[in-house]
């Protein structure tokens, strides 16, 4: 065959590690192109030499039929004159890490599954199974570039049979650095915690699956930690499991085994099948139905609930079908391996002796766990998936930006502690860590800063972190920017709503012009010393201007107040509210009456999500939050879809004033309206009131009808009702809405805006 033409390509993006080069390869032979290919620490090269039309193929194939774990970000084409190559090579790597991106983990793939299933395969039931197009990635890495010397595997060696496919360049397994089989691999195990009677058989699965049956509470060791687990139908269990766990009524998580079983638990559109099916296996919250048949104690007082499907082959076995049978167990209880909001355990040692209170047993193995990730979880926005819970299957896929960042990290907030690390145009935000009060979480904020920046080969030259100086955040950012430059120079700290607002542009791409930002949260430090959380920010990266926010108000008790959501009503609504809360001791009402009055210990907020509280709390929803954000949570579920009323409210000043509301809302009590229509006519008000502040932003400032763009961010935008509805008014009034999908709108996306913010400050940015 005469070879008319020579390419160069260079394929960036997640393209090692995920069966990338056999793709290559395969597809060049079927085409008859001669060539090479080989990885470089920028991602893939590829020589090709062959005519116009099998290019061209090769060119279509690769853009439209990719391997399914790689995310192919550019494709630089050069021709070269014709060298006479023939064959096709595979070329082992070449250079170290650098700037080659690294794949999440990933749920066992299709084949794999099949395999998995076959009594005839050498992997049936293995619980370990996986292959390039899917296992465990991120989470076993502890260097690169990413071979298996560098991963949690290198304690395994390759039996003839895994080896010989490790090497087939056309195998599903080449260079799968996980590969492995019962011959050669890691192997289960079941340990009964001591103290407790259970029967051991021998065979690990059987046991566990049994030990789960009789109502008790098995720890099992899943892709990024333990899990606690217990039979979600059985209330026993999942009230000693709440009791152990020191866990009141934050909902509990479900495993079940297939969209079938899932979809007995809630109603799945379209959209959330996708999502719970998808290889990046998230938990979903999802609408439960009213017959699930699930104990009351998993999610009590929650129409919703988060359910996910199984992430590896281990689960998958925990669920298939023989064994079900046997044992009756439809739905699991998988809770993070912790103690309250700890992160989760996932070194065996540690796990061991934070769980053995709280576990019967544990199904455990002695694959390694490098690095801690909890499940992410995702709820659908409007047919659009909505990250809340950024981590397994997420991260540490990057977020591609259309500018050049500078080295750099962003080390976040507190209460959802997620690092940044980036450098050219990949942001690569770090998995949930946790609530950084604890310092089990703070450890893992200077684990994780570590871990990324040597993975992604980033030297930082700017820092950022939050405005507020007493974040744990904060601190650690003085700390390691000490730590590698001396001085603490190259730090930029970054107002908390402006890096959501600037977090929201990021995500999408948006250029640096000015747009219109509401960011609603629960806190956040303010430029001029008050807590901030209901602001609308003019802003574009480099800078923001305050052009309009709630009304602050009093917060009785300071960070109390966000606990108590009473004290909140009391300060919105005052003396009246107080016989509102007749379970509140007299004289603690009284109190905070008085520390109103006088203004004690009073510091004030604009915050949106206590001004919720404020209002829940009034109808009677819950007075105190046993987790952040509770209150509100509850609220947005009540709301009657219907009504379509709402209150008044007066903007004065650039400030919303919700006073009239307030009053209406207390007459509503007093009439006896059900506390579903105070809801919605309360987020119908909210709406009415952010949409008439920004026609009013728009009025009155430079940005142009045309190109009036409004950012969403915040914790607050987890709230549908709130986020659809908002989103909809301004469109009507010809807002153009961005808002987040892969990256969470509260403050586990921060990090993000602070890392463009810091940039563009330091005018970095080409
Ligand atoms: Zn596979
Ligand atoms: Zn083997
Ligand atoms: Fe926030």
């Amino acid at each position: 065959m005469r070879n008319s033409r020579q390419w160069q390509l260079l394929v960036e993006g997640t393209v090692q590690g995920v069966g990338f080069r056999p793709f290559v390869a395969r597809t060049a032979a079927q085409l008859g192109l001669a060539g090479e290919v080989c990885n470089t620490p920028h991602g893939v090269t590829i020589a090709l030499e062959g005519s116009d039309e099998a290019l061209a193929a090769f060119r279509r194939a690769l853009e439209s039929d990719p391997p399914p774990l790689a995310r192919i970000q550019r494709i630089d084409c050069r021709e070269e004159s014709p060298t006479g190559l023939t064959g096709f090579q595979i070329r082992s790597s070449r250079g170290a890490g650098g700037g080659t991106l690294i794949s999440p983990d990933i749920a066992p793939c299709a084949e794999c599954l099949a395999e998995l299933d076959d009594t005839d395969d050498r992997r049936h039931d293995y619980p370990f199974i996986n292959c390039t197009n899917c296992g465990p990635r991120y989470s076993i890495i502890a260097g690169v570039p990413y071979d298996r010397p560098k991963t949690t595997m290198r304690a395994f060696m390759l039996c003839p049979a895994c080896r010989t496919e490790y090497e087939d360049a056309l195998d599903r397994r080449f260079h799968a650095q996980p590969n492995a089989c019962a011959e050669c691999g890691p192997k289960l195990e079941f340990v009964a915690s001591s103290s407790r009677e259970i029967g051991v058989s021998g065979n690990p699965l059987d046991d566990a699956l049994s030990t789960l049956a009789e109502g008790r509470i098995v720890a099992i060791k899943g892709v990024g930690g333990y899990h606690l687990a217990c039979d979600a139908n059985d209330e026993a269990a999942v009230a000693e499991l709440r009791r152990r766990k020191q866990r009141d009524e934050k909902p509990l998580a479900v495993m079940v085994g297939d969209l079938d079983a899932a979809r007995a638990l809630c109603h799945l559109s379209e959209a959330e099948a996708r999502l719970l099916a998808s290889p990046q296996r998230p938990i979903v919250l999802a609408h439960r139905r009213a017959d699930a048949p699930i104990a009351a104690g998993v999610a009590p007082g929650n129409r919703n609930l988060g359910i996910m499907l199984p992430s590896s082959p281990l689960h998958h076995l925990l669920f298939s079908g023989s064994r079900v049978t046997g044992h009756g167990s439809r739905a699991l209880v998988m809770t993070s391996g912790n103690i309250s909001d700890e992160p989760i355990a996932y070194e065996d040692d540690e796990a061991f002796d934070r769980l053995k209170n709280i576990a019967d047993a544990f199904l455990t193995h002695d694959r390694g766990i490098h690095v801690r990730i909890d499940d992410s979880i995702v709820r659908e926005m409007d047919g659009a998936p909505l990250i809340l819970r950024r981590a397994r299957g997420f991260v540490p896929e990057p977020i591609h930006l259309s500018f050049e960042l500078p080295p750099l990290f962003a080390a976040g907030a507190d209460m959802k502690g997620a690092l940044c690390v980036a450098a050219g145009r990949n942001a690569i935000l770090s998995q949930h860590l946790g609530d950084l009060e604890h310092a089990a979480a703070a450890r893992s904020l200077e684990e994780t800063t570590q871990h990324l920046l040597t993975l992604f080969d980033v030297t930082p030259e700017i820092i950022a972190c939050d405005l507020h100086p007493d974040y744990t955040s904060t601190r650690f950012a003085h700390l390691f920017s000490k730590r590698i430059t001396n001085h603490e120079s190259r730090i930029t700290a970054v107002q908390h709503h402006h890096a959501h607002i600037a977090s929201c542009m990021a995500e999408n791409d948006l250029p640096n012009e000015p747009v219109i930002g509401i960011a609603l949260d629960g806190t956040g430090l303010g430029i001029d010393g008050t807590i901030w959380g209901g602001e609308l920010l003019v802003a574009d990266y480099a800078g923001f201007t305050r052009a309009a926010h709630l009304a602050p108000v009093p917060m009785p008790g300071g960070d109390k107040a966000a606990r108590e959501p009473w004290r909140m009503a009391l300060a919105y609504a005052g003396e009246t509210a107080a016989d509102c809360f007749d379970g509140i001791p007299r004289e603690q009402r009284d109190l905070v009456l008085q520390m109103l009055e006088k203004g004690i210990n009073c510091p004030t907020t604009s915050s949106c999500g206590r001004l919720f509280d404020a209002v829940a709390a009034l109808v009677g929803l819950r007075t105190v939050n046993a987790f952040e954000g509770q209150a509100a949570m509850e609220f947005e579920q009540i709301c009657d879809e219907a009504c379509d009323e709402a209150y008044g409210y007066a903007i004065e000043n650039a400030q919303i004033h919700f006073a009239p509301m307030i009053e209406q809302i207390i007459t509503d009590i007093s009439s006896n309206t059900p506390q579903s229509i105070i809801a919605a006519r309360f987020h119908n008000t909210l709406i009415e009131a952010l949409t008439e502040s920004c026609q009013r932003i728009r009025d009155g400032s430079r940005i142009t009808n045309h190109e009036s763009r409004v950012c969403f961010s915040g914790g607050c935008f987890q709230n549908a009702r709130l986020a659809a509805g908002l989103e909809k008014k301004l469109e009507d009034q010809g807002f153009a809405v961005y808002t987040h999908a892969l990256v969470p709108p509260n403050d586990g996306g921060i990090a993000l805006g602070q890392a463009v913010v810091a940039a563009h400050r330091a005018a970095h940015i080409c």
